[in-house]
């Protein structure tokens, strides 16, 4: 079949992927620049998400264990293994247990693609490692090995293999309006196809709204803000924020320290800029743990992205499920929400609906 996919963030670019796999001839459009919005503000993590265990997304996790090893292996350029250290401290609201549970069943699901064992580092061991780290109340920490990638560069890698299996790249071109019969109006003109993907991630809703195509699903967006700081501290760091618990990652990041990330509800009217209030919070964070006080001029970029997330009656924006779901609607299909570690899967998904597209009715998950 000849196949639309709009929009060419990692979810467009995996779907691609496994339809091109199909036999399909794909093209795929993009109204900026491919990778350019949230596939490229994330917080770098290839991971199964160690606090999505707190929610019992034992799937999810899973399913992100193992997809983490699959771009571990195929894309070593961009991807690494990092060490993350779990503070605990007099205060903390995670007790030492509940961490210890945590990490064994997260190793666990990770069964063969575990990338290592934890370990427990006492107060003192960890103030001689990390000397910046403030000692007040420390009782040591947990340290654990997770995914890190350059979500720019591995995005593109992605996308660079498309294009070699024959996809055609449409940038800088807005897609106005999709039917269900497979046609694509977009700022240059109409194009038929045998059928449309709509993946354009927080903008997916508005896509389908522009459409008149009515849905079961709606996103929840959630802005989340990061700060890239001319820093470097010895190892990554998992930690509470001392506002509201939430945690929050302190990462090696290229030479530099990722610190992220905030998460506040997002309306589509909203520049996707980080704003004063998340800038102070996120530095307050910092602060909260290494004695060397963030200086505004040591901050060499803040970036910002907005989750889709699948709309829940959740009142925690971090409570709300990553997992994704698709919904068709004729020849279209929709993808809601999903994370950039899976987006493989997600893609595979895609291109299994695609397949039952003449024996399935319109709906389906
Ligand atoms: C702050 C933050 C941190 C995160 N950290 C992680 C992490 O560490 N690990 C992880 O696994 N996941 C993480 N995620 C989740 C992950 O980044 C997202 O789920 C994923 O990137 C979404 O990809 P996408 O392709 O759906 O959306 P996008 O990357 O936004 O792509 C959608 C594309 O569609 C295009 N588009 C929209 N409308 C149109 C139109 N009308 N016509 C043409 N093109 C259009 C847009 O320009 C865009 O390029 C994070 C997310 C955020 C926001």
């Amino acid at each position: 079949m000849r196949l639309a996919v709009v929009g060419a963030g990692i979810n467009g670019i995996m779907s691609a992927w496994a339809l091109l796999e199909d036999g399909h001839q794909v093209v795929l459009f993009e109204q900026a620049d491919p990778m350019g919005a949230t596939s490229s503000a994330s917080t770098k993590l290839l991971h199964g998400g160690l606090r999505y265990l707190e929610y019992g997304d034992f799937g999810l996790v899973r399913e992100g264990l193992r997809a983490r090893a699959w771009w571990l292996k195929h894309a070593p350029q961009h991807t690494r293994a990092i060490e993350i250290a779990i503070p605990v401290y007099r205060h903390s609201t995670r007790w030492r247990l509940t961490l210890k549970t945590g990490l064994l069943a997260y190793e666990m699901l990770a069964g063969r693609y575990r990338l290592g064992g934890h370990y427990w580092l006492n107060g003192a061991d960890l103030s001689r490692r990390v000397p910046r780290l403030r000692g007040d109340g420390l009782r040591g920490a947990y340290l654990f090995q997770d995914g890190q990638m350059n979500d720019h560069a591995l995005g593109n890698w992605a996308l660079s293999q498309i294009v070699a299996m024959g996809a055609e790249v449409i940038s800088a071109v807005f897609v106005n309006r999709i039917g269900t019969d497979g046609v694509v109006f977009t700022s240059q003109g109409e194009r038929k196809f045998d059928g449309v993907i709509n993946a354009c991630g927080p903008w997916a809703e508005a896509l389908l709204q522009r459409s008149n195509i009515g849905s079961r699903f709606s996103l929840d967006l959630v802005r989340g803000s990061h700060l890239l700081v001319a820093r470097q501290y010895e190892c990554g760091f998992l930690v509470e924020s001392p506002d509201d618990g939430r945690p929050c990652f302190i990462l090696p990041y290229e030479g530099q320290t990722l610190i992220g990330t905030t998460e506040v509800r997002h309306m589509p009217s909203e520049p996707v800029e980080c704003s004063d209030r998340e800038f102070a919070y996120l530095s307050h964070v910092h602060d909260a743990f290494f004695d060397n006080k963030l200086e505004p001029t040591s901050v060499v970029a803040t970036f910002a992205g907005v989750r889709p997330l699948v709309a829940s009656a959740q009142r925690e924006a971090s409570a709300i499920t990553r997992e994704s779901a698709i919904e068709c609607q004729g020849r279209t299909l929709t993808v809601f929400g999903g994370k950039w570690t899976t987006s493989r899967e997600l893609g595979l998904r895609v291109a299994a609906t695609v397949r039952n597209w003449n024996r399935h009715g319109p709906f389906e998950k």
